[in-house]
């Protein structure tokens, strides 16, 4: 009734399902693609060591903003990849550690909402994906929360470069919230991926303080800048 070859090609993938059911491929890191990823963690050991996450508590005049740990080599070397070489799996495990290292934290414990820091859209085409989305898709994979999304007004030239007054002139209103209604009375952590001078963060945690709301900021690395 079957011919042979039918039931060849039937039995090969039944046979590989069962083996990888027994004998589970391991995941790879990733961020250093050879490493193996144990249960509950982003990535191999190796390379957290490295990323070496730690909450630091940033001294900001008027909100409370926490960075996971330092921009270092490795972390500058991860970020390469994901903003110019658009990986996007190194970022999503970035935001997994995140959450893992601020869910505990006492000052996180009452967040309605993340609010990922928007690209504009001529660079979100260049790039294909914000990182800081990237991020939070991540830590919601964790720590699951509801998302409050902004967009930019107009293209900001690029803040690289540019001295701290210039950034925040650069900045000034770039910025508007999805939906300002929901902001009213909630706390709502403001997600990007480094801290330097501040002026995005401040641009953004004002908008939020304008519509009532409390803003925080979560960063995975600052600089001593
Ligand atoms: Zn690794």
């Amino acid at each position: 009734m079957f011919k042979s070859g039918t039931g060849r090609r039937w039995v090969k993938p039944w046979f590989q399902s069962l083996w990888e059911l027994v004998y589970p491929s391991p995941e790879y890191c990733p961020f250093c693609h050879t490493g193996t990823v144990p249960e509950g963690l982003p990535g191999c050991r190796a390379c957290i060591a490295r990323i070496n996450p730690s909450m630091h508590q940033l001294r900001l005049p008027r909100y409370q903003g926490f960075a996971v740990g330092y921009y270092h080599d490795y972390l500058q070397h991860l970020l390469y990849q994901i903003k110019y070489l658009n990986q996007y799996r190194p970022a999503v495990a970035l935001g997994r550690l995140m959450a893992l290292a601020a869910k505990e934290q006492p000052e996180f414990q009452a967040v309605d909402y993340f609010l990922p820091v928007p690209l504009h859209h001529e660079r979100l085409l260049m790039r294909g994906f914000n990182q800081t989305e990237a991020l939070v898709e991540g830590m919601n994979q964790v720590w699951p929360h509801r998302v409050c999304r902004a967009a930019r007004h107009k293209p900001t030239a690029f803040q690289s470069g540019l001295p701290p007054k210039e950034r925040i002139k650069n900045l000034r209103q770039a910025f508007m919230l999805a939906d300002p209604a929901v902001v009213k009375g909630k706390k709502l952590l403001i997600i990007d991926d480094i801290f330097t001078t501040g002026a995005t963060f401040y641009s953004l945690a004002d908008l939020v303080h304008r519509y009532q709301g409390v803003p925080m900021g979560l960063f995975l690395a600052h600089s001593d800048s």
